[in-house]
């Protein structure tokens, strides 16, 4: 008798930029032909995605694919935002963890569709539990982290920075320079490091969660990063001492697209957005001059108070330049945001400026009006911004942005980190160096990078050579659902 064929269960982190790289990577392993394929996220997910997006039509062009869904156990209207996700952790390990057990275990997903067992799991590394429950019951499972690899590598070295006694830090000097995270010694300072060790708890439950994490992730089979070797080299061959089987497969929405056009095959999917898009902001770009625009927008998850959206508007309509700015319904603390803004505020953008509440990014940052983007350093949003060849000015909220927007201002040289303040005159500034004064230089910069990421989704790049390992490699741990040995 044949063997049963290799079914991926992916498990993505419930959140924006999680889920829209992990679909992707779904997407890949179905191109791939003989994998089945079963995307598992939160009822609350599911819901939002079927309401926004054509998933279930897109997707059925892979008969191997199904959308599966578990409760997190959060009452519906759970914000699942900011300062509440430790809530969501929290029920994800107390009512998650055993439903998805008992998932495995009975074979049975939900989805009304007779599916092969699994036969091997891909879950977001933070997810830690998943791991719990696929050793326990004998699954292979890899680890796939969607945020950045210097972040990565920063919470692996988290108790080398208590033992040198960098964390807690003993004074409020933020520029004080961090020299325990090897690779980084040179201008990590601990403004850069991971939002949470500013709190100065180190029995915090986040903080307990990520110091976890490297023994937690070294326990899979294998890691694979949204990242790419030339971006990020020196720092993966320093995970690699922690993880030695390393997938980098990234940027994965470029991966994506790179194989459909080899194969020919149109990409129709609407978006991955919980949210609805507002896709007449393209219209107004299309009728910008060429490169004239700021894009503006801090991700999915990110608050301000009212008081910072005012400097934000003061520093952008100042700077006398084009702005295009994703505010969310949600994104101001307390107010509706539009209660803020003044009729004659609203007059001195005239023009120059458009508002919308979820914008298509990857199209804006595709746009040829767009010259510049204005970020919470997400990684998505950066892997996005680097793709496109779109310089950047960072303001970043939490966990992995605050190092990302270091990179950027002063490992990649891509643009402006302007973290821990929020006042009109910087922000005027910014604008105006980034779009005029310093226009070229941070180009030039931007343009190289571009053609790295191109390259590496190219047919003979080094993360497309990484994805057919590891479709290789989930085949033979789907035969054996045992060990595989690290390639080097
Ligand atoms: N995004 C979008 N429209 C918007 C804002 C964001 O489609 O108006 C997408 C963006 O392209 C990215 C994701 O949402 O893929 C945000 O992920 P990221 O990692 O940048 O930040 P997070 O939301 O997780 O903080």
């Amino acid at each position: 008798m044949d063997p049963e064929p290799p079914h991926v269960l992916i498990f993505p982190l419930p959140l924006q930029g999680p889920i829209n790289s992990m679909l992707k990577l779904a997407e890949l392993l179905c191109l791939s032909g003989d994998l089945h394929v079963t995307f598992l996220v939160t009822d609350h997910i599911r819901g939002r995605l079927l309401h926004h997006t054509n998933i279930q039509t897109y997707f059925s062009r892979y008969p191997g694919f199904d959308l599966a869904s578990i409760s997190d156990g959060l009452p519906e209207n759970h914000p699942r935002l900011g300062d509440q996700l430790t809530e969501m952790f929290d029920a994800l390990e107390a009512v998650t963890k055993p439903l998805f057990r008992e998932m495995l275990v009975s074979g049975e997903m939900g989805s009304g569709s007779r599916r092969p067992p699994v036969t091997c799991v891909i879950a977001d590394g933070i997810l830690g539990f998943t791991i719990d429950v696929a050793k326990e019951i004998g699954i292979p499972v890899i680890c796939l982290r969607t945020i950045s690899p210097c972040f990565l590598w920063i919470i692996f070295c988290l108790p080398k920075l208590i033992e040198a006694g960098e964390i807690p830090f003993k004074d409020n000097d933020l520029d004080a320079p961090i020299k325990s995270v090897p690779g980084m010694e040179d201008f990590l300072r601990r403004r850069d490091l991971p939002s949470f060790c500013r709190s100065g708890n180190l029995t915090d439950r986040i903080f307990k969660r990520y110091l976890m994490e490297s023994k937690q992730v070294s326990r899979a089979d294998g890691l694979i990063l949204n990242s790419f070797e030339d971006l990020e080299g020196p720092l993966l061959s320093h995970i690699r001492t922690l993880c030695p089987n390393l997938y980098t497969i990234g940027p994965l929405h470029a991966h994506l697209k790179s194989r459909l056009a080899i194969q020919n095959l149109p990409s129709s999917f609407s978006s991955t957005s919980f949210r609805k898009e507002d896709r007449s902001c393209l219209e107004w770009l299309d009728q910008q001059p060429y490169k004239s625009v700021i894009y503006v927008s801090f991700g999915s998850l990110a608050t301000m108070t009212g008081d910072q959206l005012m400097e934000f508007w003061h520093g952008l309509v100042n700077s006398g330049e084009r702005f295009l700015w994703v505010i969310r319904p949600d994104s101001v603390v307390g107010k509706n945001w539009e209660s803020y803004i003044s009729e004659e505020l609203r007059e001195g953008s005239k023009g120059r400026a458009y508002i919308v509440g979820w914008a298509p990014q990857e199209e804006v940052l595709s746009h040829k009006s767009v010259a510049a983007f204005f970020t919470h350093c997400g990684w998505n949003s950066i892997l996005e911004s680097i793709y496109e060849g779109v310089p950047m000015i960072c303001w970043p909220y939490f966990v992995d942005q605050q190092v990302n927007s270091r990179f950027v201002g002063e490992v990649w040289k891509l643009g402006l980190d302007m973290k821990d303040t929020c006042d009109r005159f910087v922000i005027e500034k910014m604008v105006r160096d980034l779009m005029e004064e310093r226009r070229d230089e941070f180009e030039r910069s931007a343009d190289h990078m571009a053609n790295l990421a191109r390259q590496s989704v190219s047919e003979d790049g080094v993360s497309r050579r990484n994805l057919d390992r590891l479709i290789e490699d989930v085949r033979s741990l789907s035969l054996q659902g045992s060990h595989i040995q690290s390639p080097n």
